[in-house]
């Protein structure tokens, strides 16, 4: 599944692609993905120029010139596919097809179908029902140890549980959760609101460290996408825990990384760093 990192180097392979260009053709080839598309969705965008193109938590949300801004998500298998040029052949599963007036295109291709494509406005995007409610963007700069402990004071659910909700901080998901309290020295079990002060004060930047290097990873291999047919957002990223079950603890070379199962996802972290 496309975590926040995925998401933002889509986005950036997508600004590079279609930025100031006119969509001279959309194809929707299915009435719905997660949910049904707006009536007339492919009418509705035609002619219209991409102003900007914007991500908030993991949705991505492409603006165009007359105000009106696509609420996109990958769901869990979504894929954008972005070139120059002639048109690749249909796949299975491609679904939505943006072509642009200037060359470069986008194909939306998603096999389970969990992704949607939705219609907002500018001027009324943050109170849209899939983004109102919404915590702080965590590299954005409201996100602090002052905000993230207020989000967390009374909580009772271990810290793991408490990163994943949406409205304590935006967009992580499990494997940047793990990477981040294991940075952060904190154990995935501790109690939510017992992160605080100090824990607070560690576990804030390493969010943002784990999240920017994964962009990082991300962006480099951005660079030859438009030319050579690309699919954006998936890349090879080293994590320091995840997934890394009995393997020696690369910060302690101690005890071994071990996995617990909670709100039954997998957590890896090592017992004797993170306290
Ligand atoms: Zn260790």
């Amino acid at each position: 599944m496309p975590e926040l990192p995925e998401v933002e180097t889509v986005r950036r392979g997508l600004a590079i692609a279609l930025e100031g260009r006119k969509l001279a053709r959309v194809q929707v080839r299915r009435p719905d993905l997660r949910v049904p598309f707006p009536p007339r969705f492919a009418e509705v965008l035609t002619g219209r120029r991409i102003v900007a193109i914007r991500r908030r938590a993991k949705y991505l949300l492409i603006e165009l010139d007359d105000g009106a801004v696509v609420i996109a998500h990958l769901g869990m298998s979504g894929r954008m596919t972005v070139g120059d040029g002639p048109m690749p052949d249909e796949k299975p599963h491609d679904h939505v097809v943006f072509e642009t007036e200037e060359g470069p295109w986008a194909i939306f291709n998603d096999h389970r179908r969990f992704g949607l494509m939705v219609l907002g406005h500018v001027d009324t995007l943050e109170a849209h029902p899939l983004l109102a409610g919404i915590g702080p963007e965590p590299l954005g700069n409201s996100f602090d140890a002052e905000t993230l402990s207020a989000a967390l004071a009374g909580k009772r659910s271990p810290i793991k549980a408490a990163l994943l909700d949406q409205t304590v901080v935006a967009g992580l998901g499990n494997i940047y959760v793990s990477e981040a309290l294991f940075r952060a020295r904190i154990a995935p079990t501790r109690e939510a609101a017992s992160v605080a002060g100090k824990r607070a004060e560690r576990l804030v930047p390493a969010i943002r460290d784990v999240l920017t290097e994964a962009i990082a990873a991300g962006g480099s291999t951005l660079r030859d996408y438009v030319q050579a047919d690309g699919e954006l957002g998936y890349f090879q990223h080293a994590f320091k825990v995840y997934d890394r079950e009995g393997e020696v603890c690369p910060a302690c070379g101690a005890v071994a990384i071990r996995r617990i199962v909670q709100s039954n996802r997998s957590t890896y972290f090592c017992p004797r760093c993170q306290r």
